[in-house]
């Protein structure tokens, strides 16, 4: 892309971001309201758009999206990871009539899309059973079980959904939230994050049709994509580190320019933050895409995350303290992306063994 192309489309997000995300973060903080229309604007102004790019070039840009999202409202860059995970079961998967069908309307915005995979994640690394079963049946596979959240559903929405068969294998099918069979209901009732469109999904006996298979065979496939799975969260800690570093700098000359005596000042989260940047370009988006290097950067992220929003608390005071502050969604924010599969205690058990 021509150097004044990139700038124009840098100038088009923080426009997008600037009228149609500002004005909703409180309502989308306090009221659990969705952003669709900003999700769906992305869409159709080619954020999405994978078309004459190779993959590392959309994931490099797919990354930087999340993170100037998530440095607005990390709650609506988590809606926009879940619709980068859709994007990247069908930019990946074998079966070509699905993708063909699909993929162009995931990537202009028409249609969003979600992933129903933190259960298979944490069931390939020991930690749970699978939820969903799979039984074959005369041209597609009938699902059963339930799966406690899937976020960025919406009545015309999709999601990726990993279930096994009697035969001890497990299949991935796209499955469209219309579906008979499949009952969703929402759920406001948590510490942060209720603007994601969040569901309990229940499927009985839901008939899925060969042509809605990503992959009869999961295993092979969640192993090839978890790392851009993984990638594309990172940004979400970046971005709501970067807001926590400016929300501690707005208030440094409060007060006689007291928090100089706090314990963590900006300077310290930025350092961190900056060789953090750096081994994430140097070690993954121009070295290979190792596994185990991506989860310590994750986890990495995680708790820096965790430390900035806490340090900016500390600065900020009782007008952090207030329920709609900033701070207090970041703080908030903060703690689901640490409890976001892969989760810390995850993590931790991936690199320990
Ligand atoms: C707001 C929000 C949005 C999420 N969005 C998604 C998403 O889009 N896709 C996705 O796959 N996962 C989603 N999750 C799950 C998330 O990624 C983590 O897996 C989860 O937050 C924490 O996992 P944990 O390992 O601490 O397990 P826990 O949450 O402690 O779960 C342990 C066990 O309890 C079960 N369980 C948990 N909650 C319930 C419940 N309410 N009813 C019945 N059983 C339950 C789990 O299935 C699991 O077997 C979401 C979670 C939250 C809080």
């Amino acid at each position: 892309m021509m150097i004044n192309q990139v700038k124009d489309k840098e100038a088009l997000l923080l426009d997008l971001i600037e009228t149609k995300l500002k004005p909703k973060v409180k309502a989308i903080d306090t009221e659990a309201f969705y952003a669709i229309d900003f999700l769906k604007a992305l869409g159709k102004n080619g954020f999405f758009s994978s078309t004459h790019k190779l993959d590392e070039a959309y994931i490099v840009d797919e990354m930087s999206l999340v993170e100037k999202v998530a440095k607005v409202c990390m709650t609506t860059a988590f809606c926009l990871w879940c619709h980068l995970a859709a994007l990247t079961f069908l930019r990946n998967s074998p079966r070509l009539h699905i993708k063909e069908k699909m993929l162009p309307a995931l990537e202009n915005g028409e249609i969003l899309g979600g992933t129903g995979l933190s259960n298979p994640m944490k069931y390939y690394a020991g930690l749970e059973k699978l939820l969903l079963k799979a039984e074959q049946s005369e041209g597609g596979v009938v699902l059963s079980g339930t799966l406690p959240a899937v976020s960025n559903l919406g009545s015309d929405h999709w999601f990726g959904v990993i279930a096994e068969t009697a035969e001890n294998k497990r299949v991935m099918c796209f499955v469209p939230c219309s579906i008979a069979g499949l009952e969703l209901k929402e759920r406001t009732d948590y510490l942060g994050v209720n603007g994601s469109a969040t569901y309990v999904c229940s499927f009985q006996d839901v008939f899925i049709p060969d042509e809605w298979l990503i992959t009869e065979d999961a295993d092979t496939f969640s192993e090839q994509i978890r790392p851009v799975f993984l990638l594309y969260q990172i940004p979400l800690g970046i971005g709501v580190t970067k807001a926590a570093i400016a929300d501690i700098e707005r208030v440094k000359t409060k007060q006689n320019s007291c928090n100089q005596f706090l314990h963590v000042q900006a300077t310290d989260l930025k350092n961190k933050l900056k060789q953090a940047q750096q081994r994430i370009e140097d070690r993954v988006i121009k070295g290979e895409r190792n596994w185990k290097e991506i989860v310590a950067l994750r986890l990495e992220t995680a708790y820096l995350t965790l430390d900035s929003v806490h340090a900016s608390m500390l600065h900020n005071g009782s007008s952090g303290y207030l329920k709609d502050s900033g701070p207090s969604r970041q703080l908030r924010e903060a703690y689901f992306f640490a409890n976001l599969t892969p989760t810390i205690k995850h993590l931790e058990k991936v690199l320990q063994s």
